[in-house]
């Protein structure tokens, strides 16, 4: 598949559903992707990437951006605490924040810095208990406290589990974030990003669809 198709699908997906095509973001997902795939991407215009592992972000993403200017950048997996500074000067937008002290070490550093990239809250829909995540049943209060703490919340994140209908669990999310009067949903990999965007996806996360396997 490709860049171009993955484009076509999103926007079929959005008019099929009665939505704006520019109401949802195309996360590229470029985690362990060889450097020419990326490239590829870049140099068919795409500028909004995502990576789950700081390390790995920083060591690609400062030459990118030497050679093609502002990219936006989103964070997608797991965060620690000790890794919160650099995913912070590095990203626009963080998708993975499950814990109190997550949220507490990310409003000390924003007041240290400065400014903070969009946040958005990641609920475990599935409660498996391997994933990370804050447990549907805590997430309005989390909520609170993430708002209490002076952070940018935009919205909600989700990963279903594998084995189980993903409309559910975009259903779920899409109504914990109606509630709490958040816009963003992120919802939505590459088997399942056409769901996703008819339950109202804002941001969509799609990675071996546009590049390939990864290696
Ligand atoms: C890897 C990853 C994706 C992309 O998965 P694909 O199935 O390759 O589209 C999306 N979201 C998260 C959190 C991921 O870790």
């Amino acid at each position: 598949m490709s860049l171009t198709e993955i484009t076509t699908r999103l926007t079929k997906a959005a008019q099929d559903a009665g939505r704006d095509p520019a109401s949802v973001t195309l996360i590229a997902v470029s985690k362990m992707q060889p450097d020419d795939n990326v490239r590829a991407v870049l140099e068919q215009g795409h500028r909004v990437f995502g990576e789950n592992r700081v390390q790995e972000a920083a060591g690609k993403w400062p030459g990118f951006r030497e050679d093609f200017g502002d990219i936006d950048l989103h964070i997608i997996g797991p965060l620690q605490t000790n890794k919160a500074r650099q995913a912070m000067e590095l990203a626009q937008a963080i998708h993975s924040v499950d814990r109190p002290k997550l949220a507490t070490t990310l409003a000390r550093l924003a007041d240290e810095i400065g400014s903070c990239p969009d946040l958005f809250i990641q609920v475990n829909t599935g409660e498996e208990p391997q994933k990370a995540g804050i447990l549907p049943a805590d997430t309005d209060a989390f909520v609170k406290e993430v708002r209490d703490l002076g952070l940018p919340l935009k919205g909600l994140m989700c990963i279903p589990p594998v084995e189980e209908t993903p409309s559910l669990h975009f259903a779920l999310l899409g109504k914990m974030a109606a509630r709490n009067g958040l816009t963003g949903l992120s919802m939505g990999m590459s088997g399942d990003f056409e769901q996703a965007i008819a339950l109202g996806a804002t941001h969509v996360r799609v990675g071996s669809a546009i590049f390939g396997a990864r290696s």
